[in-house]
């Protein structure tokens, strides 16, 4: 976990990574976040660490948490793609 020692969200506050809802005003929440991470160094451990943990709520290497759980689907929908073709 050194990597957050690098990370651009250190000293910003918290609350802005952790919206509640995902529509309405909190969207412009959601995309000042995002800025903060399109300007991260650690922004693909930060994203590893979010899907590998799946329980992690807000805004972690750019992404929503419902982002990552499409992202978990796909990845889940093409190990199981791979092991049919091997079988
Ligand atoms: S990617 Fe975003 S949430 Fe993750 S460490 Fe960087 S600024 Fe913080």
């Amino acid at each position: 976990m050194r990597w957050r020692e690098r990370a651009a969200c250190r000293g910003a506050d918290p609350d802005l990574f952790f919206p509640i809802g995902n529509s309405g005003p909190t969207l412009g929440q959601i995309d000042e976040a995002k800025g903060v991470c399109d300007q991260c160094p650690v922004v693909e451990q930060c994203l590893n660490w979010a899907i590998r943990m799946g329980w992690v709520e807000g805004i972690w290497g750019g992404t929503t948490e419902g982002e990552r759980r499409a992202m978990r689907r796909c990845e889940a929908r093409q190990s199981k793609d791979a092991v049919t073709v091997v079988a």
